[in-house]
């Protein structure tokens, strides 16, 4: 029965995913959990999106992994939901469906310039350095002297960190040898942070990890100086950076032949009300800033993954009561895609669990479909009849085998592989 043997579907192997997955599997000594990822590779933004110089924050990898070898649990990947199967057929063979995919997509900031060469979103930059398949033909041109972030988040500061770091500081991390070999040759000399609110409305985390509350005293503390213009002081100094406050981006400036990105026009605003609820108004004036890179890090945004799942477009999450799906018996979610795309691993985690409480408990109550269900059994027929082959969790740690190989040679934790037709290879697929 349901009780006895439920079967659970989670789609997206993040943090959200994994967290859910084991909760579910710790309170129900019964339960099977099958998660389904697109990527070859499992682990989300914890692969590509935490930055390689914080080693310590992808140990939760060591408890996924765990999650993963455990025998009531299975890891597919390669299988996109929404495009090789529905959430319906998910929702046939499985008792529960748990939608924990994250946010794929990124802010746009509706300006004139915006699709101008030399600009790039944050998370597609973030991508690049981190190996994510889809963004390696990214490859920004560093040639430039300034650099300019719009926002002022914790991913504004993880890029202007990689920008800013000597490369020979990144050498022993797991960025990419092709984005190392890029910021080898940067020219990028420095690097303004730009937000439309004041120091004290900064989305910097400062509650949680440490290093990130030290890096932001350090930010506030020289964010006044502005970066030197003695010439002795420039040859000193390889690379200096600044926060610009009260500024909104209003158009990218395109070089004199239009053909990429010369500076952005900001805004000068002010604050009005108080406290977290203060809005930046302009003034009126404007000010330019000369930059031969554009970042746009306005923040991450939920697509909608199904057309029978329901979306909340303005929140850009799945409307939910407590990770319960509304209107959808039997469909939960957690994570970024529940929550929105704020908040840390931790926060991810609390949430997840919450989710994986809610579902156990409509178990329990017999809100959920009775009788058996195929789980995965069913979806591999369909996903074969569809061309799609799922890759497991022990292909995953071949290729990760494989990555922490090919990194020894350097000292890196791993090279990782970013070409999936080369990962499939090596799996023989
Ligand atoms: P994700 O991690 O994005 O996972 C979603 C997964 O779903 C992905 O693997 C994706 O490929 C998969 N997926 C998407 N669509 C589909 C589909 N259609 N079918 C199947 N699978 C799909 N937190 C910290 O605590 N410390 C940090 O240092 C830190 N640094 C960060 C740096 C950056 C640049 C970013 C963006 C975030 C950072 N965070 C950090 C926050 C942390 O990454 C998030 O809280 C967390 O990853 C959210 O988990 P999630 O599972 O909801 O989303």
């Amino acid at each position: 029965s349901t009780q006895k043997n439920p079967q659970i579907c989670v789609v997206g192997s993040g943090p959200a995913g994994f967290y859910t997955a084991q909760h579910l599997l710790k309170h129900h000594a019964q339960a099977h959990v099958d998660i389904y990822e697109k990527q070859l590779v499992p682990f989300g933004l914890v692969r590509f999106g935490v930055a390689p110089d914080h080693p310590e924050v992808k140990n939760v990898i060591n408890t996924f992994t765990q999650t993963a070898r455990s025998d009531r649990c299975a890891f597919w990947g390669n299988v996109a939901v929404g495009r090789d199967v529905t959430v319906p057929e998910l929702q046939g063979a499985y008792h529960a469906v748990v939608l924990s995919y994250g946010a794929e997509d990124h802010q746009t900031l509706e300006i004139p310039g915006e699709e101008l060469p030399g600009v790039f979103s944050a998370r597609a930059f973030v991508g690049w350095y981190n190996g994510l398949p889809e963004n390696q033909e990214l490859v920004p041109d560093l040639s430039c002297n300034t650099a300019v972030i719009l926002g002022q988040g914790n991913v504004a500061l993880d890029v202007a960190r990689i920008l800013l770091t000597p490369p020979e500081h990144l050498e022993k991390t797991d960025i990419t040898e092709a984005a190392l070999g890029v910021l080898r040759q940067s020219q990028v000399k420095t690097v303004w942070i730009v937000g439309r609110r004041g120091p004290l409305q900064v989305a910097f985390t400062i509650k949680v990890p440490r290093p990130r509350k030290r890096l932001m005293e350090l930010l506030l503390q020289t964010a006044t100086e502005k970066p030197g213009p003695g010439a002795a002081h420039q040859a000193m100094a390889t690379r200096t950076w600044g926060l610009r406050f009260f500024r909104s981006p209003q158009q990218v400036l395109p070089s004199p032949d239009g053909r990429r990105a010369a500076g952005v026009r900001l805004a000068v605003t002010r604050l009005e009300g108080v406290g977290e609820a203060a809005q930046a108004v302009p003034t009126g004036d404007v000010e330019d800033l000369p930059c031969g890179l554009v970042l746009s890090s306005v923040g991450y945004k939920s697509r909608p993954v199904d057309p029978s799942v329901p979306f909340d477009f303005k929140r850009g999450v799945i409307p939910n009561i407590e990770g319960r799906v509304v209107d959808v018996p039997g469909l939960y979610c957690s994570g970024w895609v529940k929550r929105g795309p704020t908040g840390v691993i931790n926060t991810t985690m609390t949430d997840s669990f919450l989710t994986s409480q809610m579902l156990l408990q409509d178990l329990k109550a017999g809100l959920l479909p009775s009788g058996p269900r195929p789980g995965f059994a069913a979806i591999q027929a369909l996903l074969s009849s569809r061309g799609v082959r799922p890759v497991s969790f022990s292909d995953w740690e071949k290729l990760d085998a494989e990555e922490v190989s090919r990194g020894q040679g350097a000292g890196k934790p791993r090279e990782k592989l970013v070409d999936p037709q080369e990962m499939l290879r090596l799996l023989g697929h």
